[in-house]
C-alpha cells in the first residue's frame, strides 16, 4: 500500500534500506543495455466491425473500443475555428486545389479532411456555388453566396453526401499507404478499398501503426507506390462522375517516396474542378517539391473538455474516467480512445505496488511484479507509464504552484503530493525522461521483462540519491 510507503519513508526519508536487494539490482543493471533488443514479432489486430448507426464496435483483443466516424463537420471532434474556415475558403474562392491538413497523431485531421472532401461534393452546398462561379470554383472570380451555400456543413442526407458518408462517393478518390498483396505486383491504394472502408468507419482516428496492422502488414513497411501514383493520374483526368468536381484525400503522403515527383505537373495544373486534400502528421516527412505546392492548413490538438464531451459522448465512458483520460491524453484522441478500453484498470494500485517493491520490499517484490506487468501487453504498459508520466507532471506543477492541481482527481491530487515529499523536481525530470525513453522501446517491442527490470533499478537510484543527499 502506498500508505505504507508514506509513514515509512515519507517521514523518515532514510529509513528503508535497500542493503539485500543491492546485489540482485546490481546484476539486473547489467541487463539495461539488452533493453534494446527488439524482438520481431508482432500481433496484428484480429479486428472484426460491428455497426450500429453511425457508431461502430470494434472487438479488439477481446475489448470493444467505441469510435465514431465523421462524415460531416459536426461530427469531427473540437476544431470549431477550422469548421467554420474551412466553409469560407470554399465561398469565398480562396480555396487552393491542394490543401494540406496538417496535424498531429489524434487531432482528427483525417476526420476533418473526410467532412471536406463530402462537404465539396454535397449538392447543397457545390451546385449552387459551381453556378455561381461559373465553369472553376478554383479561378478568380468571387462567386455571390447563394443561399444553401451559406450553409458550414454538407447536408447529410442528398445522394452525394449519402455516398461520401459511405466512403463510395465515384469523386472521391483514395490515396493511402499499403504493403504487397501479390509478389512481383506493386500494389496501389484501391487494392484495399473494402479494407480502407472499413477501417474508416471504425478507426477515423486512427494512426498509420493501426492500419497497417488492420491489413496485416506485420513488419512490412508501407508505400504509396509509383504505380499509385500513376494511378492517381489517370483517375483524376477522367471526368468526374456525379459530382461537380473531383477530390483526391491522400492519407499520409510522408509514405509517397521520390515517385511522387509524378504527381507535380498534376497538382501544379490540376484538370477544372479537382482538389487535392493531403492528410499529414510530419511535415519533414514530405517531398519539398509536394510541400512548396500545397496550401497549408494546421490542425492544432484537441483541448482537454473537447476529449472529455467526445469520450462521455460518442463513447459512454463514465465522466470521471473521461475526465481523467482527457487530461491524460495530451489533446490526442487516438490516445484517449485507447485508454478508454482500459478506464477500469486500476493503474494507481499497480504504481504502489511498483514504488513499495522498490522502495521498501526489495528484489523479490520486484521480480514479482516485473512478472506482473510483462503479462499485461504492450499497449497496457505503454499506458501505464503514460498515467505515472501524467503524475509526475501534475507532481512537477503543484510543486511551483500548489492550486495547480485543482480539477485534477484526488487520488491524483494525494499521490502528487505524497510523492513530492520524496522527490525534487530534478529526481521527477530525471524519472520522466526514463518512462518517456522506456515507452519508446516498448513501442519497438523490447523485451519487456528486461524494460521493467531495469528502469525499477533506474527509479530506485533516482530516489534512492536524493535521500543519501538529504541525509548528509
Ligand atoms: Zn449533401
Amino acid at each position: 500500500m502506498f500508505t505504507e510507503i508514506s509513514s515509512n519513508v515519507f517521514e523518515s526519508g532514510v529509513r528503508f534500506s535497500a542493503g539485500g536487494s543491492q546485489k540482485s539490482q546490481i546484476f539486473a543493471a547489467g541487463l539495461c543495455c539488452s533493453v534494446a533488443s527488439v524482438s520481431k514479432q508482432r500481433h496484428p489486430h484480429k479486428t472484426a466491425a460491428i455497426e450500429s448507426t453511425r457508431v461502430a464496435h470494434i472487438k479488439t483483443s477481446g475489448k470493444f473500443y467505441v469510435g465514431l466516424f465523421p462524415m460531416q463537420f459536426k461530427e469531427v471532434i473540437g476544431q470549431q475555428v477550422l469548421k467554420k474556415e474551412l466553409p469560407e475558403l470554399m465561398k469565398e474562392n480562396r480555396l487552393a486545389h491542394a490543401i494540406l491538413f496538417l496535424g498531429k497523431e489524434g487531432s482528427g485531421a483525417l476526420a476533418l479532411a473526410l467532412a471536406f472532401a463530402q462537404y465539396i461534393v454535397c449538392e447543397r452546398i457545390s451546385r449552387p456555388l459551381a453556378v455561381a462561379a461559373g465553369p472553376s470554383l478554383f479561378g478568380d472570380e468571387i462567386p455571390a453566396p447563394q443561399p444553401d451555400a451559406l450553409s458550414y456543413d454538407s447536408c447529410g442526407t442528398c445522394p452525394s453526401c449519402i455516398k461520401a458518408a459511405a466512403f463510395a462517393h465515384p469523386d472521391i478518390h483514395f490515396s493511402y499507404p499499403v504493403v504487397t498483396k501479390k509478389t512481383g505486383t506493386p500494389p496501389i491504394s484501391t487494392d484495399y478499398i473494402t479494407e480502407w472502408r472499413e477501417f474508416l468507419k471504425s478507426y477515423p482516428y486512427g494512426n498509420a501503426y493501426d492500419w497497417l496492422q488492420f491489413i496485416g502488414a506485420e513488419n512490412k513497411q508501407g508505400n504509396i507506390t509509383a504505380q499509385e501514383c500513376n494511378d492517381i493520374i489517370k483517375k483524376l483526368n477522367l471526368k468526374s462522375f456525379e459530382s461537380e468536381y473531383k477530390v483526391l484525400v491522400m492519407w499520409l503522403p510522408e509514405y509517397l517516396g521520390n515517385e511522387g515527383n509524378k504527381l507535380l505537373k498534376l497538382i501544379e495544373e490540376p484538370p477544372p474542378n479537382t482538389v487535392f486534400l493531403f492528410v499529414a502528421e510530419n511535415e519533414s516527412q514530405i517531398l519539398a517539391t509536394i510541400l512548396s505546392r500545397v496550401q497549408l492548413i494546421k490542425v492544432p490538438l484537441l483541448e482537454d473538455k473537447e476529449i472529455e464531451t467526445a469520450l462521455t459522448g460518442l463513447n459512454r465512458a463514465a465522466p470521471e474516467a473521461a475526465a481523467r483520460i482527457a487530461a491524460v491524453s495530451q489533446g490526442n484522441y487516438h490516445m484517449a480512445l485507447q485508454m478508454i478500453q482500459h478506464a477500469d484498470e486500476d493503474w494507481q494500485e499497480l504504481l504502489r505496488d511498483w514504488l513499495n517493491a522498490i522502495m521498501k520490499t526489495g528484489p523479490v517484490a520486484q521480480s514479482k511484479w516485473v512478472d506482473e506487468i510483462s503479462k499485461l501487453g504492450r499497449e497496457k504498459q505503454k499506458q501505464f507509464l503514460q498515467y505515472f508520466n501524467h503524475l509526475l507532471q501534475l507532481a512537477l506543477k503543484m510543486q511551483v504552484m500548489e492550486q495547480a492541481g485543482e480539477g485534477h482527481p484526488e487520488k491524483d491530487r494525494d499521490f502528487a503530493a505524497r510523492f513530492n515529499k520524496i522527490t525534487g523536481m530534478e529526481q521527477q525530470e530525471a524519472i520522466i525522461a526514463e518512462l518517456d525513453n522506456a515507452a519508446y522501446y516498448i513501442e519497438r517491442n523490447a523485451n519487456s521483462k528486461m524494460l521493467f527490470m531495469a528502469l525499477t533499478i533506474k527509479i530506485y537510484h533516482i530516489i534512492k540519491d536524493k535521500i543519501v543527499f538529504l541525509s548528509e
